[in-house]
């Protein structure tokens, strides 16, 4: 079936003990034995599993086209259990500007724990080849980047790091699975913060693992998750599979909008860059068209004066609104270098846009008067 058809379907048939089309909210943390001593129903103890968790996982490995999925309760909780699957001494290859929450957990808790990392630029292949160590254990892609939307050639870098034994991660966040498959590329694993669009409307967060194959790695990490007990909450799976229900037309309008936002943005005499892959003049767009089957609801763009002048376009905004985070109906800015940690390569006067549901000519007028 098409993604339309499984966003709709994916997760939860009608309710077999009340009939109703939308699923209970499971809420209880035990369940009975039976007289046997056996759990009838297969559920035991919340952090192991949940109705409500299981139909949300069942949903994502469905979009994703995977084997199995976990439902972690943030995007970081679902990375922090792939990089406790590693062993002290293995190397991990993440991208330069890869996530800078996925820079912290590596720089601060797993340089304790013995990880090696190392950043490189992954718009060139060669690049990874070159980085790759003996002890190199795993390969991390997250494209497009945030918040300079470059592009990483899924399928060459997952080749490169199958050829020297690696696993592959892709941080499929930004793209979701209605416009970029990681697997059809031959990555192992995808990452999702569902707390972006899948969530889809700000009000829940969340993140996923989900697996190509129900293999070793995949257990490791299940198994880190139930003995550690990062799960999503009943609720949040709830409002997280009611989210991905609408995801697939979500996501046309968001790229649509961005795309009328990009252009209008490059034909600004006071806007000096403007970092969007569905434009023909970003240095991954051929990349981005022959993997995406869209270019997404985000991009970034800088103005003439540098920091002082993007805040004062942030400041005047009326309609957008001044936040981090993005995935929601509403559209969001954000002077990105006050949010990261120094030492990234986010220029200064860079704004990110995350173009909402809005009708794309109101955003277009707000920024229009925002810039002026
Ligand atoms: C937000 C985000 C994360 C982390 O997700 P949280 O739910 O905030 O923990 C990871 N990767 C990307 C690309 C993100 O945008």
């Amino acid at each position: 079936m098409k993604i339309e058809t499984l966003a709709v379907c994916a997760g939860e048939g009608v309710d077999p003990v009340t009939g109703a089309l939308v699923p209970p909210i499971h809420l209880s943390t035990t369940f009975e034995r039976g007289e046997d001593g056996e759990y009838r129903h297969g559920y035991m103890y919340a952090r192991n599993h949940n109705p409500n968790r299981d139909a949300l996982e069942q949903a994502l490995a469905l979009l994703e086209g995977g084997a199995a999925a976990l439902a972690f309760s943030s995007g970081v909780a679902a990375s922090m259990a792939i990089f406790q699957a590693l062993s002290p001494g293995d190397h991990v290859l993440v991208p330069a500007d890869v996530y800078h929450g996925t820079v912290r957990l590596l720089e601060e808790t797993f340089v304790r724990w013995g990880l090696e990392t190392s950043f490189v630029d992954m718009t060139d292949p060669r690049g990874v080849r070159g980085a790759l160590r003996p002890n190199t254990r795993l390969v991390w892609i997250e494209t497009p980047s945030n918040p300079l939307m470059k592009v990483v050639d899924i399928a060459a870098v997952t080749e490169i790091a199958h050829a020297a034994g690696a696993v592959v991660v892709c941080d499929n966040t930004m793209a979701t699975p209605v416009l970029q498959r990681p697997f059809a590329h031959g990555v192992d694993l995808v990452l999702h913060a569902t707390t972006k669009y899948l969530g889809g409307h700000s009000d829940v967060l969340g993140g996923a693992v989900v697996a190509a194959r129900r293999d070793d790695l995949f257990e490791r990490i299940a198994g880190i998750q139930i003995a550690g007990g990062a799960v999503a909450a009943p609720f949040d799976c709830w409002l997280l599979l009611r989210g991905i229900r609408t995801l697939p037309y979500r996501m046309r309008a968001h790229t649509e909008g961005a795309m009328a936002v990009a252009r209008f943005l490059a034909g600004m005499p006071s806007v000096t860059a403007v970092h969007y892959p569905g434009l023909e003049s970003h240095a991954g767009h051929k990349v981005a068209a022959a993997q995406m089957s869209g270019f997404g609801g985000i991009l970034s763009f800088e103005v003439e004066g540098g920091e002082p002048k993007a805040m004062q376009v942030a400041a005047r905004v009326r309609l957008i609104t001044r936040a981090t985070s993005f995935g929601g109906v509403h559209t969001l800015i954000e002077h990105r270098a006050s949010i990261e940690p120094p030492g990234r390569s986010t220029p200064r006067g860079l704004l990110r846009l995350s173009v909402g549901l809005e009708h794309p000519d109101d955003l277009i007028d707000d920024l229009r008067a925002a810039l002026a």
